[in-house]
Protein backbone atom coordinates (compact mmCIF):
# COMPACT_ATOMS: atom_id res chain seq x y z
CA UNK A 1 0.00 0.00 0.00
CA UNK A 2 3.21 1.99 0.86
CA UNK A 3 4.67 1.49 -2.31
CA UNK A 4 1.75 2.15 -4.31
CA UNK A 5 1.11 5.60 -2.41
CA UNK A 6 4.14 6.24 -3.25
CA UNK A 7 3.64 5.76 -7.00
CA UNK A 8 0.93 7.69 -6.71
CA UNK A 9 3.28 10.83 -5.33
CA UNK A 10 5.79 10.51 -8.08
CA UNK A 11 2.82 10.43 -10.94
CA UNK A 12 1.37 13.45 -8.92
CA UNK A 13 4.77 15.86 -9.62
CA UNK A 14 5.25 13.91 -12.77
CA UNK A 15 2.26 14.95 -14.09
CA UNK A 16 2.08 18.27 -12.02
CA UNK A 17 1.97 20.85 -15.11
CA UNK A 18 2.24 25.01 -14.87
CA UNK A 19 0.40 27.25 -16.84
CA UNK A 20 2.09 30.36 -15.36
CA UNK A 21 0.57 33.81 -16.37
CA UNK A 22 -1.13 32.13 -19.36
CA UNK A 23 2.02 31.26 -20.48
CA UNK A 24 2.17 29.55 -23.67
CA UNK A 25 5.66 27.40 -23.50
CA UNK A 26 4.07 25.10 -20.87
CA UNK A 27 5.62 21.82 -20.36
CA UNK A 28 4.09 18.82 -22.52
CA UNK A 29 4.40 15.68 -20.86
CA UNK A 30 2.95 13.00 -22.28
CA UNK A 31 0.42 11.38 -19.76
CA UNK A 32 0.37 7.80 -20.21
CA UNK A 33 -1.60 6.07 -17.18
CA UNK A 34 -5.61 6.75 -17.19
CA UNK A 35 -5.12 7.69 -13.48
CA UNK A 36 -2.98 10.27 -13.53
CA UNK A 37 -3.14 13.59 -11.65
CA UNK A 38 -3.13 16.82 -13.50
CA UNK A 39 -2.91 20.10 -11.68
CA UNK A 40 -3.06 22.82 -13.76
CA UNK A 41 -2.51 26.42 -12.44
CA UNK A 42 -2.39 30.40 -13.25
CA UNK A 43 -1.19 33.16 -11.21
CA UNK A 44 -0.69 37.02 -11.98
CA UNK A 45 -2.95 36.71 -15.30
CA UNK A 46 -3.65 40.09 -13.77
CA UNK A 47 -6.69 40.79 -16.78
CA UNK A 48 -4.43 38.97 -19.43
CA UNK A 49 -7.18 37.08 -21.02
CA UNK A 50 -5.43 36.96 -24.57
CA UNK A 51 -2.01 37.04 -23.53
CA UNK A 52 -0.01 33.67 -24.16
CA UNK A 53 -2.66 30.99 -25.00
CA UNK A 54 -5.24 33.11 -23.19
CA UNK A 55 -8.06 31.89 -21.12
CA UNK A 56 -9.48 30.32 -24.50
CA UNK A 57 -6.34 28.40 -24.48
CA UNK A 58 -6.49 27.66 -21.28
CA UNK A 59 -9.71 26.21 -21.66
CA UNK A 60 -8.78 24.05 -24.18
CA UNK A 61 -6.02 22.65 -22.88
CA UNK A 62 -7.84 21.71 -19.73
CA UNK A 63 -10.16 19.73 -21.97
CA UNK A 64 -7.42 17.75 -24.04
CA UNK A 65 -6.14 16.71 -20.54
CA UNK A 66 -9.68 15.59 -19.52
CA UNK A 67 -9.34 13.08 -22.42
CA UNK A 68 -6.01 11.09 -20.84
CA UNK A 69 -7.24 11.79 -17.26
CA UNK A 70 -9.73 12.03 -15.04
CA UNK A 71 -8.07 14.00 -12.67
CA UNK A 72 -7.32 17.49 -13.85
CA UNK A 73 -7.49 20.44 -11.45
CA UNK A 74 -7.53 23.68 -12.21
CA UNK A 75 -6.06 26.48 -9.37
CA UNK A 76 -5.61 30.32 -9.38
CA UNK A 77 -3.00 31.55 -7.34
CA UNK A 78 -4.37 34.91 -7.19
CA UNK A 79 -3.92 38.37 -9.04
CA UNK A 80 -6.65 37.52 -11.77
CA UNK A 81 -9.20 39.91 -11.67
CA UNK A 82 -7.12 43.42 -11.82
CA UNK A 83 -4.39 44.81 -13.91
CA UNK A 84 -6.43 45.90 -17.53
CA UNK A 85 -9.97 47.96 -18.70
CA UNK A 86 -11.87 44.48 -18.82
CA UNK A 87 -11.24 44.06 -15.15
CA UNK A 88 -11.46 48.17 -14.47
CA UNK A 89 -14.81 48.75 -16.09
CA UNK A 90 -16.46 45.50 -14.19
CA UNK A 91 -14.52 45.64 -11.70
CA UNK A 92 -13.78 42.07 -11.91
CA UNK A 93 -16.68 40.92 -12.94
CA UNK A 94 -15.55 39.69 -16.26
CA UNK A 95 -12.86 37.79 -15.30
CA UNK A 96 -14.44 36.03 -12.81
CA UNK A 97 -17.30 35.45 -15.86
CA UNK A 98 -14.29 33.99 -17.54
CA UNK A 99 -12.95 32.08 -14.93
CA UNK A 100 -16.33 30.07 -13.98
CA UNK A 101 -16.08 29.37 -18.07
CA UNK A 102 -12.76 28.25 -17.61
CA UNK A 103 -13.57 25.78 -14.67
CA UNK A 104 -11.34 26.38 -12.08
CA UNK A 105 -11.36 24.02 -9.30
CA UNK A 106 -9.70 26.16 -6.67
CA UNK A 107 -8.68 29.70 -6.25
CA UNK A 108 -6.67 31.78 -3.66
CA UNK A 109 -7.17 36.06 -3.45
CA UNK A 110 -3.75 37.66 -4.53
CA UNK A 111 -3.23 41.09 -3.22
CA UNK A 112 -4.86 42.68 -6.38
CA UNK A 113 -7.93 40.94 -5.42
CA UNK A 114 -8.92 43.53 -2.74
CA UNK A 115 -8.06 46.17 -5.46
CA UNK A 116 -11.85 47.56 -5.72
CA UNK A 117 -12.56 46.94 -2.28
CA UNK A 118 -13.28 44.59 0.31
CA UNK A 119 -16.96 44.37 -0.24
CA UNK A 120 -16.54 43.99 -3.85
CA UNK A 121 -14.84 41.62 -3.44
CA UNK A 122 -16.49 39.38 -1.43
CA UNK A 123 -19.11 40.38 -3.42
CA UNK A 124 -17.33 38.61 -6.38
CA UNK A 125 -15.99 35.54 -4.52
CA UNK A 126 -19.55 34.44 -3.63
CA UNK A 127 -20.16 34.71 -7.58
CA UNK A 128 -16.71 32.28 -8.55
CA UNK A 129 -18.03 29.06 -8.65
CA UNK A 130 -15.33 27.06 -7.07
CA UNK A 131 -14.63 29.33 -4.39
CA UNK A 132 -11.71 31.26 -3.13
CA UNK A 133 -9.85 29.12 -0.01
CA UNK A 134 -7.13 30.92 2.23
CA UNK A 135 -6.12 29.89 5.52
CA UNK A 136 -4.76 32.90 7.04
CA UNK A 137 -7.43 35.39 5.73
CA UNK A 138 -9.47 36.02 9.37
CA UNK A 139 -12.17 37.78 10.25
CA UNK A 140 -11.33 39.90 12.98
CA UNK A 141 -14.91 39.94 14.58
CA UNK A 142 -15.60 36.21 15.32
CA UNK A 143 -11.36 34.85 14.57
CA UNK A 144 -12.70 32.33 11.82
CA UNK A 145 -11.12 32.37 8.40
CA UNK A 146 -13.53 34.28 6.03
CA UNK A 147 -13.14 31.50 3.62
CA UNK A 148 -12.90 27.34 3.85
CA UNK A 149 -8.89 26.90 4.70
CA UNK A 150 -8.40 24.10 2.26
CA UNK A 151 -10.38 22.40 -0.13
CA UNK A 152 -10.28 18.57 -0.28
CA UNK A 153 -10.26 16.73 -3.87
CA UNK A 154 -10.69 13.28 -4.52
CA UNK A 155 -9.24 11.11 -7.01
CA UNK A 156 -10.78 7.94 -6.99
CA UNK A 157 -8.98 6.83 -3.43
CA UNK A 158 -6.42 9.44 -3.12
CA UNK A 159 -6.87 12.65 -1.56
CA UNK A 160 -5.02 15.74 -1.77
CA UNK A 161 -5.84 19.20 0.02
CA UNK A 162 -5.52 21.82 -1.27
CA UNK A 163 -3.92 24.40 1.51
CA UNK A 164 -3.68 27.71 0.67
CA UNK A 165 -2.64 31.25 1.83
CA UNK A 166 -2.51 35.29 1.06
CA UNK A 167 0.61 36.53 0.88
CA UNK A 168 1.22 40.72 0.50
CA UNK A 169 -0.71 41.26 3.12
CA UNK A 170 0.53 44.56 3.69
CA UNK A 171 -0.76 45.93 -0.12
CA UNK A 172 -4.33 44.83 1.41
CA UNK A 173 -6.46 48.34 2.05
CA UNK A 174 -5.77 49.55 5.53
CA UNK A 175 -9.84 50.71 5.80
CA UNK A 176 -11.14 47.42 5.65
CA UNK A 177 -8.99 45.84 8.15
CA UNK A 178 -11.06 47.01 10.57
CA UNK A 179 -13.34 44.31 9.81
CA UNK A 180 -11.36 41.76 8.52
CA UNK A 181 -7.83 41.52 9.07
CA UNK A 182 -5.05 39.03 7.61
CA UNK A 183 -2.48 36.95 10.11
CA UNK A 184 0.73 36.97 9.31
CA UNK A 185 1.57 33.38 7.70
CA UNK A 186 3.90 31.59 9.80
CA UNK A 187 5.77 28.62 8.30
CA UNK A 188 7.57 28.42 11.90
CA UNK A 189 6.36 26.12 14.66
CA UNK A 190 7.39 27.68 17.80
CA UNK A 191 6.11 26.39 20.80
CA UNK A 192 2.64 26.06 21.13
CA UNK A 193 2.70 28.96 18.51
CA UNK A 194 0.76 27.74 15.09
CA UNK A 195 0.63 29.45 12.21
CA UNK A 196 -2.16 29.20 10.27
CA UNK A 197 -0.35 27.05 7.32
CA UNK A 198 0.57 24.76 10.19
CA UNK A 199 -2.43 24.26 11.65
CA UNK A 200 -4.17 24.01 8.66
CA UNK A 201 -1.93 20.84 7.64
CA UNK A 202 -2.34 19.81 10.91
CA UNK A 203 -6.50 20.04 10.22
CA UNK A 204 -5.74 18.18 7.11
CA UNK A 205 -3.60 15.17 8.31
CA UNK A 206 -6.12 13.44 10.15
CA UNK A 207 -7.78 12.62 7.03
CA UNK A 208 -6.49 9.07 5.37
CA UNK A 209 -4.80 8.54 2.67
CA UNK A 210 -4.47 12.29 1.34
CA UNK A 211 -1.74 14.82 -0.11
CA UNK A 212 -1.19 18.35 1.16
ZN1 LIG B 1 0.50 40.08 -9.40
Amino acid sequence: MKERMKQRLLSLLLAMAMVCSLTAGMPVTAFGADQDIVVLYTNDVHCGVDDNIGYAGLALYKKQMQQQTPYVTLVDAGDAIQGAPIGTLSEGGYLIDIMNYVGYDVAVPGNHEFDYGMSRFLELAGRLNCGYYACNFMDKATGATVFAPYKMIAYGDTKIAYVLSLIHILTLPTSDLVQISVVALSLKKKKGDYGPLQFTRDTVKRHKNRYI
